[in-house]
Formats: structure tokens, C-alpha cells, sequence
């Protein structure tokens, strides 16, 4: 599809998170003009969260590739494709099929992975073809493996609503997957007997509807839930009759828990929590039938991943608490195909279609489908290599060609500095990438640009149980970018496999995918019926594809409207139809604290933003919540380290730096540090979360321990800070990048830039001219505490503005930021732009609320003045009334200042 009609307004689906909300979005005049939420999408029915919301203000032509470029040279896409499939041909021929490989995403659609899986695995003969949902949920994989005999989520969205117990642990769910938050609290609200319990190190923003929190030390949920196993025994709460009929391993899962957690009060000190309210814990999960355990990538970034998941899953097996309304252990993906790559095969591990290498018989079914049985080299017979392997076979230089789509190793994978110095190696990388500017594409020899959100046309599958959406093509891609299943099959052509590639649209993908799915799927002698079954949907047509919706697999003749629960029968997919529980021996972090690196770093993302920001950095209130890379510690940390709030810090690690503003918060445990994943190379001097962590994964999924890295904190010396704003284009050299530190915030029309460092300026007239390509108009300075102002204007218009001292002391730079968007400035406006903001135009302090960008100071100044409720502030200034992400914010600052209200409002506040 290349474009809607005008005025047309389009279903599609949001491709931020695993939640998987559905969008209407409207097309006017060859833009996307707007988006709501879809009121009958069954995973938001209307709701969006604050990214979702914004959109439309992420796309555009600016900041993406348009051609594509072979060794740093545009050329036309024939050109390109022929250097592909020649450069890909002539490596294989010369090391063996297996050097070739491919690194995906859980942002492509499913489409085009099935491409991609058949491609790599099935004609160029690589097992090696694996995906950045390594880092999220491969853990999670092989915890229902284990159990359950397939991949397979038991739970859905409104088992969360229908749960008397939820219990989130390792996930900041309010953050993470914000509608589902929103779902969960209206469930609470409406539900006075529902209870939520928090298991996380750090107090998040989903502590808002906690009951119970259990703020544990990272890296002990295994103990806690092997505990819970152990209690459950002991109080006669085992479910033995769902235990007898549809489990197994009871005597060795209850074994091991009783060996290695003992009593409450032991595991109470093995997770540093308070025992009476451990066992509080434990008598609500055991007492209740309806719980939902919701675990996130705090359970799966571990080097015993699995094993907390497995650990979960136990206590949900012995308490019977599994295949009924409301009741369940369910894992969040993070991203918003994670589940489409796993329904494929993209995972290296994988075959095809949730079929594994040791699935009996699979082999040769998959190979007989796709007829790759009379190619040499055949279908691969064994597993490929793990995301942090395959990087390491790079740098070993086993791999000779990878081909990277939609994701960025440069940044996410850990161990950052080897792998890129095994990409800079890499004889061939080829990238298929959107954005023009990111820190992978400098390593690529192949760069092809691809069509993103809103030109895509296929399908993805969110957490929900596998609810399969469709994803709508509504604009054309700008200039020559390329959908990645027609790039694909444009390669596989030249490399001489035209009959099994010559789809014409995604329906036809999608319709063999389905094929696959049911082919020969039923319960043989081989084994039983595989889970993952869509052949319901099979011979859709384009039309039939195009007006999809959404609906949860398996999907087949006997379930031709989908299967809203899994397991309710107590049949699970193992070869003897029990589930398993397994032996779990807890186990700490690999990477281990020292004298050198004595502080635990935990990553994680933040409300506002995705990833690597290459999309939600294009909308510039996302960009207002939190502008810089940040430190999150606890102040006895902080006063250990002698770092101070809202000041610059680094953290070192053994391989790594990483420079960020300080928060210091009571919401971290003592020892333990956070910094967001999203800042890039692109966005600041340092700060590459992935830097801080060692390459360990947990040995069955191969999952890196991401939340545990090891680190040491010190404050940053400054000989100066400034904040200097420039408007778009001005210079793309930017010079000051030579500072210590630098992060850059994109604003409308204009960047901002937060600079430091150790170096003095003694004349900053003349460093004005040497960074600045326009002139000076006017500047202030304060030689007696080296303040300064200065401001750039060239015919009417404003090029920069600087302001030398700390952030702290800026002026709410939305006037400022009008102000570059302004052609006529006129005289009387220099002086007001010296201060950076109108006469009698109030300071609003950093941003709280994304969708009406309402920040903290005029928050805070409110609830001084009486509005002492989140409904209060709403009906004054609006914060909190649209999707609702900050309200646990506006909760904390009415906490914060609860007391001065009170204090102002009491007649007797001076005795008071
Ligand atoms: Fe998109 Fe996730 Fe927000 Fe829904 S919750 S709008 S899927 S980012």
C-alpha cells in the first residue's frame, strides 16, 4: 500500500510497546493530521498513553533516510539490492552458508520477519538469524517452555481486571505498558477487594495502587518465590487435586524450594525485605484462587532468568491459580512484535512457526513447505547463535556478513565498546534502517532505507495472548525508503530464489505464515498438536487481510473467532498433556559488586520515551520530561559518592562510563543506582546504559543480565555549565561538542543543548564567535559569578541563545522556544530574550504532564495554593486528565507538599 486517500481515517495499531493498543489515526492532505485511541480495540478500547498520543508528531520527512548507499555512495535501489545479494553470495561462497547472519526486531511486523526467517534459515541455509527480543523476553520463552511444553501466555488483558490479586514484580507497569496500568487501577478502583502487590527494588510509579510493597534486593525474586512454594506446603495450601491430575515435579520444585529458602524469616533476609510483610505476601497469593502474577524484564534480565520465571510458575501450578478468569503467571513483552517474532521463528533457537530444532519431525515439515528440501547447503539442523554469541562469533570473525533490521546492537546489546569493534570488523554489515542518523549506520557498508510506522502494512501480535492486529499502511514512505519484506524478497531474487519470494503484498506473506501454522498440525504419534495454529485465517484474501480484526490465536476451524484462554481444560502441550513444575535453586547476580564498583546499576525506560529515541524524539514534549540522560541514587549515596542533586555525575564501570544528571530519590535502595536505556551517541557525550553491563547471559535463554551491572559513582567536576539553544540547521558541526558533557534536546524549531567542563573559558566573547557561524546581537555578564547571557538574532530571526550557569536557573523556555519559531523579531523583544522568557510569562519547571505539558513548577505552585488532589489540579490545569501517565507524579508532588498546603491554609499557620 502507498498512501490513503485524504480525509480517510485508518485503523493501525500503536508501535511502541507490547500492550498493543489500537489507533485511529486520520489522513488529510498527505499527512497524518491526528490519532485517538480506538474505542473497540479489545487491548485499549480507546485509551493511549502520552507516546501513543503523540504520533502524528513523530513522523515526517526530516531525519530520515530516503536512498539507499553502498560503501557510503547513494545509488539507485537496483544498484544497492545487486551489491546485497553479490556481497552476501560471494562471502557464503567462500566461508560456507553458516558466516552469513541476520540481527532483527520486535519492531518489524510479522511479515516481514517471516521473510526474513524463511530467507536466512531456509535458502541461504544460516541458523544464525536472531533478534533484539533476546534482551526482552527470552527468558520468558523458556519459562513456558519448561512448563507448559510451548511458548504459550496463558493469561489475557482482562484476567488482570477479573484478578482479587495482582502481583507485578519486575515491572514498572505504570511506566512500561501504561494503558494496561490505566486498566489495572479502574479495575481496583471498581473492585474495592482487589489487591495489588509491587515486588521491585525500586518504589516506581505503579507503587501508586500498591497495597503491599515488597522492595526487594535485586536479583533475589527466585528466593521469594521459592519461599512462597515452600509455605503454600507448609499452610496446607497446595491445590493437590490440580497438582495430581495436571502437573508434575511437585516432590522435586517443593525439594529444592524447601532447601534453598527456608523459613520467612530466612527468605526475608535472603530478599532484605520485612518479614511480617513477606508473609503478608504470601498468605494474599495463597489465600486467593483469581491472582495474576505480571512479570517484566526485572524477572527476565537476569543470568537466571528463566529460573524466576519457572519459580513464578511453580506457585501458580501448586496453587491451581492457572486457566481461569482472572488467574494466571503472565509475562510482559516490551516490545510491540516481540510475539509476532516468536509466532515465526525469529528467535535462533527457533525454526519455524513455534517449531523448534528438536521439535519431532519439524525439520523436515518446514522444509518440505517451504521446498528447500532439494537446496544445498538445506535447512540449518541445529540452533544459531544468541544475540551476545552471534556478536561475539562477529568479533571472533566467524561471521562475515550480518544483515541488521529496525534495531540498533550499537546501543542496546551489552558490552558495548566489542560490539562495535566486532561490527567495525565485520566484513559485511548491511543496515535497514529508517532513521538517517543513528550510532549504527557509521559501521555499515550497505545502508537501505525502510518504510517506518504508518507506511508499514502488515500484522503484530501483542502480550495478550496472542491478539494479532493489523498494522495499516496510511502514507506513502518518503523519497525511495522501501517496505523490509520487499527488500528482502528483492534480494532473495538475485540471489536466484524468485519462485519462493515473488510475493506481491503482505496478505500473501501473512496467508502462508497461516499455512505453515496448520500444516500437518495435529496430534500424531510424533507428537502432540502444536499450540500456534492460524489456519483459520488462511485464504483471507487482500481484502479479507485489509479488514482483519484483531483476535487471539490459535484461530482455526474448530476456534474460528480465536481462543480467549489457553489451559482452562488443565491440558497443557507437554508430550504427557502435565505441566511442570521445576526444581529451582536460586541464584544472585553474576556480575559481582567490589571495593572498585561497589553500587548495583539497574536500567530501565523511562514515561516519555522509546528506545532509542530515533522516533520519539521527533515529538518535543516527549522530549520535556526528562531532557538529560540521569543518575537515580539514594542520598546516603549520593553523600558517600559526594555527588549532589541535579548536578553531573559518572558512573564507571569496568568497561564503561556513563555521565548523567543526578536525581537523588528515596525510591532507590540503598547500594543500587538506575539510568534510562534511551540516550544515544546521537543525544549525548556518554551515556549508553549498555556500557555499564557485562556481556553474562543466563545459559538457557541467553538473555543478558542488563539489570545488574556492577559500578562505582563520582561527581563530574565542572569549571562551568551552559545551556545553549540553536535553531534547526544552524550547524550541523556543533563544536561544543568538544565539552566534557553535552546532551541535546530536541525543541520546536531549535535544539537544545546542555553543556559542561572541566576546561575554563576565560574569554567567552570569543568562544561565542568560534562556536557561533551567526553573530552576537547582545550578551550580559556577571564577572562576579561568571553569569552570562548572550543572543544571536539575523534579520528578525533568532539563531541562538546561551545561558552560562546551571540549568537550574533557567527560565521556562517556552516563549523562548515560540521565539525561534518567529520571523519578526523585533527590537523591544532583545532584552526579553536575554532573559529567555516574556515579562510576566510564568516558569513551569520541568514537564509532568506530557499531553497538556504542565510542569512541575505550576504544579507545585497549585497545590500550594489549595488544589490538594489529583481531581483538583486536573480541573485547574487540565495535568493527569487525558491519559493519565502522570498521576502518580501529580500523587508524589501533592505528598511532597501536602504540608506547606496545609501550613498555608491553616488560619493558625504561623503558631502551626
Ligand atoms: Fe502505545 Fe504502549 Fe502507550 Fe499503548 S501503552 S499507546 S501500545 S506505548
Amino acid at each position: 500500500m502507498r498512501g490513503a486517500k485524504a480525509g480517510q481515517q485508518s485503523k493501525t495499531t500503536c508501535p511502541y510497546c507490547g500492550v498493543g493498543c489500537g489507533v485511529k489515526a486520520a489522513v488529510e492532505a498527505g499527512t497524518l493530521s491526528a490519532v485517538e485511541g480506538d474505542r473497540e480495540h479489545p487491548a485499549n478500547f480507546g485509551r493511549l498513553c502520552v507516546k501513543g498520543s503523540a504520533l502524528h508528531e513523530t513522523l515526517g520527512h526530516h531525519g530520515r533516510l530516503t536512498r539507499p548507499s553502498v560503501d557510503g555512495v547513494e545509488v539507485s535501489w537496483d544498484a544497492a539490492l545487486s551489491a546485497t545479494a553479490n556481497r552476501l553470495n560471494t562471502l557464503r561462497d567462500e566461508y560456507g552458508a553458516q558466516t552469513v547472519a541476520a540481527y532483527l526486531s520486535g519492531q518489524l511486523l510479522t511479515e516481514d520477519y517471516y521473510v526474513a526467517n524463511k530467507l536466512f534459515k531456509g535458502f541461504l541455509g544460516t541458523p544464525h538469524l536472531d533478534t533484539n527480543s533476546r534482551l526482552c523476553m527470552a527468558s520468558a520463552v523458556v519459562g513456558y517452555k519448561r512448563a507448559f511444553g510451548a511458548d504459550a501466555v496463558p493469561c489475557n488483558y482482562e484476567d488482570l481486571e477479573e484478578a482479587e490479586l495482582v502481583v507485578l514484580v519486575g515491572s514498572n507497569l505504570a511506566w512500561n505498558h501504561p494503558v494496561l496500568y490505566q486498566r489495572l487501577k479502574v479495575a481496583k478502583e471498581r473492585n474495592p477487594l482487589m489487591r495489588v502487590v509491587v515486588i521491585d527494588p525500586r518504589v516506581t510509579d505503579s507503587c501508586e495502587i500498591a497495597d503491599l510493597y515488597l522492595g526487594i534486593q535485586p536479583g533475589s525474586d527466585a528466593y521469594l518465590f521459592n519461599g512462597l512454594l515452600a509455605w503454600m506446603a507448609q499452610h496446607q495450601k497446595l491445590d493437590t487435586l490440580y497438582l495430581e491430575r495436571h502437573t508434575e515435579g511437585l516432590e522435586e520444585a517443593l525439594k529444592a524450594a524447601q532447601q534453598t529458602a527456608g523459613s520467612v524469616a530466612e527468605v526475608a533476609v535472603a530478599c532484605d525485605v520485612d518479614p511480617e510483610r513477606l508473609e503478608t505476601f504470601y498468605y494474599w497469593f495463597a489465600s486467593q484462587l483469581h491472582v495474576v502474577t505480571l512479570y517484566s524484564q526485572g524477572i527476565n534480565q537476569s543470568a537466571s532468568g528463566t529460573d524466576k520465571c519457572n519459580a513464578i510458575i511453580n506457585c501458580h501450578l501448586a496453587g491451581g491459580k492457572i486457566g481461569l478468569p482472572g488467574a494466571g503467571p503472565f509475562s510482559m513483552t516490551g516490545q510491540p512484535n516481540a510475539m509476532g517474532g516468536r509466532e515465526v521463528g525469529g528467535l535462533a533457537n527457533q525454526l519455524a512457526a513455534h517449531m523448534d530444532y528438536h521439535t519431532p519431525g519439524a525439520l523436515d515439515l518446514v522444509s518440505r513447505f517451504w521446498t528447500t528440501d532439494s537446496l544445498t547447503p538445506c535447512l540449518p539442523d541445529s540452533p544459531g547463535y544468541k544475540a551476545v554469541e552471534l556478536f561475539e562469533a562477529i568479533e571472533r570473525g566467524e561471521i562475515k556478513a550480518l544483515w541488521v533490521m529496525a534495531t540498533n546492537p550499537a546501543i542496546s546489546l551489552p558490552g558495548a565498546a566489542r560490539v562495535r569493534a566486532a561490527l567495525k570488523k565485520c566484513p559485511l554489515v548491511i543496515v535497514s534502517e529508517c532513521a538517517a542518523h543513528t550510532d549504527l549506520l557509521p559501521y555499515a557498508d550497505i545502508v537501505l532505507p525502510a518504510s517506518g510506522w504508518s507506511e508499514k502494512d502488515g500484522t503484530v501480535t501483542n502480550s495478550e495472548r496472542y491478539r494479532l492486529s493489523r498494522q495499516r499502511g496510511m502514507l506513502p514512505p518518503p523519497g525511495e525508503a522501501q517496505h523490509d519484506w520487499w527488500i528482502m524478497c528483492e534480494v532473495a531474487k538475485r540471489l536466484g530464489f524468485a519462485e519462493a519470494f515473488n510475493y506481491t503484498h503482505p496478505w500473501e506473506i501473512f496467508d502462508e505464515h497461516a499455512r505453515l501454522s496448520g500444516f500437518e498440525n495435529e496430534a500424531s504419534s510424533k507428537g502432540s498438536k502444536r499450540l500456534f495454529d492460524i489456519s483459520g485465517l488462511i485464504g483471507l484474501g487482500r481484502e479479507g487481510y485489509d479488514a482483519l480484526a484483531p483476535i487471539q490465536w490459535p484461530v482455526t476451524k474448530a476456534a474460528p473467532h480465536g481462543t480467549a484462554r489457553l489451559f482452562a481444560d488443565g491440558e497443557f502441550a507437554t508430550a504427557n498433556g502435565r505441566a511442570k513444575l521445576l526444581a529451582i535453586r536460586p541464584q544472585g547476580p553474576k556480575q559481582a559488586l567490589s571495593a572498585a564498583y561497589p553500587l548495583r546499576v539497574n536500567t530501565g525506560r523511562i514515561r516519555d520515551q522509546w528506545h532509542t529515541m530515533t522516533r520519539t524524539a521527533r515529538s518535543p514534549r516527549l522530549m520535556n520530561h526528562r531532557t538529560e540522560p540521569f543518575i537515580e541514587v539514594h542520598p546516603d549515596d549520593a553523600r558517600s559518592a559526594g555527588v549532589v542533586d541535579q548536578e553531573l555525575a559518572v558512573l564507571t564501570a569496568a568497561k564503561g562510563e556513563f555521565i548523567g544528571r543526578v536525581r537523588v530519590s528515596s525510591a532507590q535502595r540503598r547500594g543500587d543506582v538506575f539510568v534510562p536505556i534511551h540516550w544515544t551517541d546521537c543525544f549525548t557525550k556518554q551515556a549508553r546504559s549498555s556500557a555499564l553491563i557485562d556481556s553474562i547471559t543466563d545459559l538457557l535463554s541467553g538473555q543478558p543480565e542488563a539489570k545488574h551491572g556492577a559500578v562505582a559513582l563520582a561527581a563530574l567536576p565542572t569549571d562551568w555549565q551552559a545551556t545553549l539553544i540553536v535553531a534547526d540547521g544552524l550547524s550541523d558541526a556543533s563544536p561544543w561538542c568538544e565539552s566534557a558533557y553535552w546532551a541535546r534536546t530536541p525543541m520546536r524549531g531549535c535544539q537544545r543543548w546542555q553543556l559542561a567542563n572541566t576546561q575554563p573559558i576565560n574569554d567567552w566573547l570569543a568562544q561565542i564567535n568560534a562556536w557561533m557561524p551567526r553573530p552576537l546581537s547582545v550578551m550580559s555578564q556577571d564577572p562576579a559569578n561568571g553569569r552570562l547571557r548572550a543572543v544571536g538574532v539575523e534579520k528578525g530571526q533568532l539563531c541562538w541563545w546561551l545561558m552560562v550557569g546551571p540549568p537550574k536557573e533557567l527560565p521556562g523556555l517556552a516563549w523562548l522556544e515560540a521565539r525561534f519559531n518567529d520571523t519578526s523579531l523585533s527590537d523591544t523583544h532583545r532584552r526579553r530574550l536575554l532573559a529567555g522568557c516574556d515579562d510576566g510569562a510564568a516558569e513551569t519547571g520541568p514537564v509532568i504532564c506530557s499531553c497538556h505539558q504542565v510542569g512541575q513548577t505550576t504544579i507545585v505552585k497549585a497545590i500550594r495554593e489549595g488544589d490538594v488532589s489529583v481531581e483538583a489540579l486536573g480541573a485547574r490545569l487540565a495535568c493527569g486528565t487525558q491519559c493519565g501517565s502522570c498521576i502518580p507524579e501529580l500523587k508524589s508532588l501533592i505528598e511532597e507538599e501536602r504540608p506547606s498546603a496545609r501550613a498555608k491554609q491553616s488560619p493558625n499557620s504561623e503558631v502551626a
